[in-house]
């Protein structure tokens, strides 16, 4: 199977999973996540139509875009060290891993001296594992009241994680994370769902997902 003919199977699934929630399929929107695949790899995603990519780790990020065209819309989806801060602009469309106000007033203070403001989504960590980072869904309405002074920065939605493998735990933290997003003002984004679980969450009301191995690997996981 080529990246084309599985981005079409993805696409079709993402279609049919909107559909079975009665929800319009155009409102999904697919982030390819190329993590671990080469620029070439990237390329053949791009040229089969996805505009979005995401990348976990700013090094291999930055690295990447460099060999690939300026229109890719670059997302940010893994814990992003302090460190990296500095590297940032605003050639990274979305960034869905705030979770600490440490990391909030770090990106403030560096796209204020860029003039520019970052789009992020705040991760929450709804099933409580420990090996996930993200807070606490009862942590995010105040994590919010802090942010909001930080003019650069503009939180635009949430993001989560499932647990892996089969059941019904998935379901639940999306529908938990959903239901969170909509107690909240202005929380438009609901970026959950990955290769082994993004028709429930699409069933459950996520605009983004972010599918990596159901692209580029299948039959891997
Ligand atoms: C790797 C990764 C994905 C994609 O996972 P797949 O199982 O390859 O689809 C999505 N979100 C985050 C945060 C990731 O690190």
């Amino acid at each position: 199977m080529t990246v084309a003919e599985n981005l079409a199977r993805v696409r079709e699934r993402i279609a049919a999973a909107a559909r079975r929630a009665g929800r319009d399929p155009s409102l999904v929107r697919l982030v390819a996540v190329t993590k671990g695949v080469d620029a070439d790899g990237v390329q053949s995603c791009l040229a089969a139509g996805v505009h979005s990519c995401g990348e976990n780790r700013v090094q291999e990020w930055l690295a990447k875009r460099s060999l690939l065209p300026a229109g890719v819309e670059w997302h940010l989806i893994g814990t992003v060290q302090l460190n990296k801060v500095k590297y940032l602009d605003d050639t990274a469309c979305l960034i869905h891993s705030l979770d600490r106000l440490e990391l909030a007033r770090a990106l403030d203070g560096r796209f204020r001296k860029l003039g520019r403001e970052v789009r992020v989504l705040v991760q929450v960590n709804v099933s409580g594992e420990k090996s996930k980072h993200g807070l606490s869904p009862s942590e995010v309405e105040p994590f919010l009241r802090e942010v909001a002074p930080l003019t650069a920065v503009k939180v635009e939605g949430l993001m989560t994680m499932a647990p892996a493998g089969p059941g019904t735990a998935a379901r639940q933290v999306f529908r938990a994370l959903r239901e969170l997003s909509c107690r909240i003002p202005e929380m438009a984004t609901l970026s959950m769902g990955m290769s082994d679980d993004f028709e429930v969450a699409v069933e459950e009301g996520a605009n983004l997902v972010r599918i990596g191995r159901a692209i580029f690997a299948p039959g891997s996981s």
